[in-house]
């Protein structure tokens, strides 16, 4: 017999379209399990939604999805903030431009993973959808949380944060080019002697406030071997026809 808690966590996780063989993994309890109370046959008792203490992979020791994470972290130093409830639960919001339907349906799978007990709503705002997940634990996630703007505070990542990209540097690249990021076309003139020609090719930009999150995604580039250079003093460019396709192969257009 298992307590009612475990039984509504994974009705939950069940309910957010996890398969049954995830959810007894979660939860520790067998799949058969997971299958009865899913299919109604014992016990399934409405889907009360209630927070338990074992769901932070970093206050405990539910694993962690890191390619999703990575993504997520790039995400949210992108684009990304948190806020706190009087009652102490954190929201973790990314702002995903209106333009890039794709991002929005991303950053909703990236959330999921990495918190899956916590549902991921959206809020229309003028020209962008607000991705947003609430959870106590938020914070452990992301403890570049501060007062302030990113750009005004020392933005580092911890221990455990810096192992995670390093082993996924292609994921956070791609969470830091979807939000703050843009690949386009960049037309330059050429003086031929029978008249201008016009070439285009396509580059990415990077543009961003604060000089750490600037670091950061240099670092991640230098480690994913895409040559790259400051193009003003907040903007990084990935204009190498070379580097531009090594970067397509992590981050692709943003449409
Ligand atoms: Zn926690």
């Amino acid at each position: 017999m298992h307590p009612q808690a475990t039984v509504d966590r994974a009705l939950q996780l069940s309910a957010q379209g996890l398969i049954d063989r995830e959810v007894a993994r979660l939860t520790g309890v067998s799949i058969g399990a997971v299958q009865k109370w899913r299919t109604g046959r014992r016990r399934a008792r409405g889907n009360r939604r209630t927070q338990t203490s074992a769901d932070c992979p970093r206050c405990h020791e539910r694993p962690l999805d890191e390619p999703e994470y990575a993504y997520l972290l790039g995400l949210y130093l992108g684009d990304g903030w948190l806020t706190c409830s009087r009652k102490g639960v954190f929201a973790v919001s990314i702002a995903c431009c209106d333009a890039w339907p794709g991002l929005a349906e991303a950053t909703k799978t990236a959330m999921s993973a990495v918190m899956p007990i916590s549902s991921v709503f959206t809020v229309q705002r003028p020209g962008y959808t607000e991705v947003k997940s609430t959870s106590k634990h938020w914070l452990c996630l992301f403890p570049q949380h501060g007062p302030g703007k990113k750009h005004n505070r020392k933005i580092g990542l911890a221990e455990w944060q810096r192992a995670i990209v390093d082993e996924h540097p292609g994921d956070f690249a791609r969470g830091l080019f979807h939000s703050d990021g843009w690949r386009g076309v960049n037309r330059v003139r050429a003086r031929l002697a029978d008249g201008d020609r016009w070439y285009e090719y396509p580059r990415y930009l990077f543009i961003n406030k604060s000089q750490d999150i600037l670091l950061l995604c240099g670092q991640t580039l230098d480690r994913l071997e895409v040559a790259w250079r400051f193009s003003r003093r907040n903007a990084i460019s990935v204009a190498r026809r070379d580097a531009v396709a090594r970067l397509d192969e992590f981050v692709g257009p943003k449409y």
